[in-house]
């Protein structure tokens, strides 16, 4: 169906929006994406553009938040993992004290990691620590950051504007209450209703093994399209695309 036409424009910061939208006649749709590590700066700024009643902002929400998806990997059944190195920029939001649910039982070691290369192999070990002793507790490799109640004023931000949603996650399906979508009061923002946009259907390209390679059921390696048909320049799964995906780094990195 006719979707109109538009620019698609990058932005250094979500600050840059407001300046951007009052400077156009035409609606500014700010794709809204990433985990606790993002959301709070994008939610402040979409809760000043409501309070200077900007009408033409709006926002799509594409944000996911990590303890749901903690959860759902834990409850898989015959899941294919030992340990968690956790997210040192998320980390910095929640705590280390929102990851009380692996020290539950059946959870697994859960260590946060810097990004130092030294950072990294510290938490390994911590995590490798505890595999050889029986343990599954949560440990801060990253105290010169990461704090045990994190931002309280960023979370609050997010939680102003934002409220739990339900929707698919690659490999996982649907995770409960693990995505941010906007609140109700704040659907005027709200790209997906107000251009009353179709649904999203995920799906993985054919041959394409990205959802095993995430849960840690398949190497990268174990794709036939790995670093042939499939690479940064020409992406087929999402897997290869930027420098963060599974398969990106393997190339990149190796074993
Ligand atoms: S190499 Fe490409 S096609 Fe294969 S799993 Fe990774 S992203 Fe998918």
């Amino acid at each position: 169906r006719y979707m109109g036409t538009g620019r698609v424009r990058m932005v250094y910061s979500p600050t840059d929006l407001l300046d951007m939208a009052l400077k156009s006649e035409k609606p500014v749709v700010f794709l809204g994406i990433g985990f606790e590590t993002t959301i709070p700066t994008i939610a402040s700024v979409f809760l000043k553009a409501e309070q200077e009643k900007i009408a033409n902002l709006f926002l799509y929400t594409a944000f996911k938040v990590i303890i749901p998806a903690l959860r759902a990997l834990l409850d898989i059944p015959d899941r294919y993992l030992d340990g968690f190195l956790l997210p040192g920029h998320v980390s910095a939001i929640i705590g280390t004290e929102a990851y009380s649910l692996l020290e539950e039982p059946g959870g697994v070691p859960g260590v946060v990691a810097g990004f130092e290369p030294a950072d990294m192999l510290f938490a390994i070990l911590l995590i490798l620590r505890q595999i050889s002793r029986g343990e599954n507790r949560v440990e801060n490799g990253y105290p010169r950051v990461v704090k045990a109640d994190g931002n309280p004023r960023a979370r609050e931000i997010m939680e102003r504007l934002l409220t739990p949603g339900s929707e698919p996650w690659r490999g996982l399906g649907i995770i409960p209450d693990g995505s941010r979508r906007l609140k109700d009061e704040f659907r005027r923002l709200d790209a997906d209703v107000v251009f009353d946009l179709p649904e999203i259907k995920d799906y993985d390209p054919p041959g394409c093994i990205c959802a095993s390679v995430i849960l840690g059921k398949k190497s990268p390696v174990d794709c036939s399209l790995f670093g042939k048909k499939c690479t940064p320049e020409n992406p087929v799964g999402p897997c290869m695309v930027s420098s963060e995906g599974s398969c990106a780094a393997y190339l990149k990195y190796g074993d």
